[in-house]
């Protein structure tokens, strides 16, 4: 059977090690043709994307002794990401050890949330004792979109209700209203809410149990199944990537189509999810890979919103552009806008921002 072999290299999947490549990155950035500094001295200021902030960051903070600690203390929340990322501190520090460094969480936007959306519906002792809550990632790029789409509607972003969507390999949505994150879909980690590339996005908890037993799996197992091998990936049987599922469709495949059509569809549902939390919707965004390139995706997921007030200009959906864009008719109650997400700009200007305000250091007497 098909999902047979995909469960058995389930369980040959290994995990990754990353091991800071410090000359390689030193070469590549001065390289006489390709790199884009002179000396590895012009550097004044590191950013980082942190991938797990808990409930500890709501913002972009400069990193000392306690920052660093309280990133490895969530390496329970993370085990994939913050172990990685304080390899990555680590590596600069050995490097650059006078350059001031800064990390950017992707759960820090999400901290707005309320407890209706943050917690879960299990005993509350977990939440006391392990933290186990919604915390939503991706933050950097709602945030950077939500900002953006205020500016091109001309209207301050503490007026506007909008709808988020990040759909790219890794997907989410969020519920952003009056500037903040009201609600977003993924959760403890970034396995819940939508359908994306490898990953399953909601299914009913009791799965796990089930096909631990049915299939004689481990935890480990099935954890990796659901992150690794779900998703497009699985329903498609094609691959990961959006692209290759496209054309996959286009040539008759049945498999693809289904994938396409419940990856927009569970989209959809979070739409009228939103709308209905934050009574009303002004501009659903759409960005990353999926979101800004695909004009299939995009019409697929608009074509049953127009009770919403939502009218898509086909041809405005096609176009392509590097720029925010309206994909709505002018008439449109509801705008759906196309907007490139920037996540390094982003990292970039709170690296900027952090390092300027840092108190001067005076300099040490000999
Ligand atoms: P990201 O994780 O944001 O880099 O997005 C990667 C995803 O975007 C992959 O699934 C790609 O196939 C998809 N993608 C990129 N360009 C296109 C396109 N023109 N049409 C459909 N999907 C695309």
């Amino acid at each position: 059977m098909k999902w047979m072999g995909s469960l058995k290299c389930v369980k040959s999947a290994k995990f990754w090690s990353i091991r800071p490549q410090s000359k390689k990155v030193r070469e590549m950035l001065t390289h006489p043709r390709f790199g884009v500094l002179r000396s590895i001295d012009e550097i004044q200021a590191v950013g980082h994307r942190v991938v797990h902030g808990g409930e500890s960051f709501s913002s972009s903070v400069v990193v000392d002794q306690e920052v660093k600690l309280e990133i490895r203390r969530l390496f329970d929340l993370a085990p994939l990401h913050n172990p990685a990322h304080m390899m990555g501190i680590a590596a600069v520090e050995a490097n650059l050890p006078d350059v001031p460094q800064v990390v950017v969480f992707d759960t820090a936007f999400h901290q707005s949330m309320p407890p209706t959306s943050y917690l879960y519906a299990i005993p509350t002792v977990l939440y006391r004792k392990h933290k186990i809550r919604r915390y939503g990632f991706h933050g950097t790029s709602h945030e950077y979109v939500s900002q953006k789409a205020a500016e091109y509607l001309g209207r301050p972003i503490e007026q506007l209700k909008l709808i988020t969507c990040h759909i790219g390999n890794g997907a989410s949505c969020a519920a952003v209203l009056h500037g903040k994150s009201y609600d977003t879909s993924m959760g403890m980690t970034p396995l819940e809410g939508l359908m994306m590339g490898t990953r399953s996005g909601d299914l009913d908890p009791a799965v796990v149990p089930y096909t631990m037993n049915k299939e004689d799996l481990t935890l480990n197992e099935v954890n990796s199944m659901l992150n690794k091998h779900s998703g497009l990936l699985a329903v498609s049987g094609i691959s990961s990537d959006m692209r290759e599922v496209i054309e996959a469709m286009n040539k008759g495949n049945e498999n693809a189509k289904l994938a396409i059509d419940m990856y927009a569809y569970r989209i959809r549902k979070y739409i009228g999810a939103y709308t209905a939390a934050m009574d009303g919707v002004d501009a659903i965004v759409f960005t990353a890979g999926v979101g800004e390139n695909s004009a299939l995706l995009r019409e697929k997921i608009c074509e049953r919103l127009t009770f919403l007030g939502v009218e898509l200009d086909k041809s405005r959906n096609e176009e392509r552009s590097s720029e925010a864009r309206r994909i709505t008719t002018d008439a449109a109650k509801v705008s759906v806008l196309v907007v490139p997400t920037n996540e390094e700009l982003r990292i970039a200007r709170d690296t900027y921002r952090l390092v300027r305000e840092m108190p001067v250091r005076e300099p040490v007497s000999e």
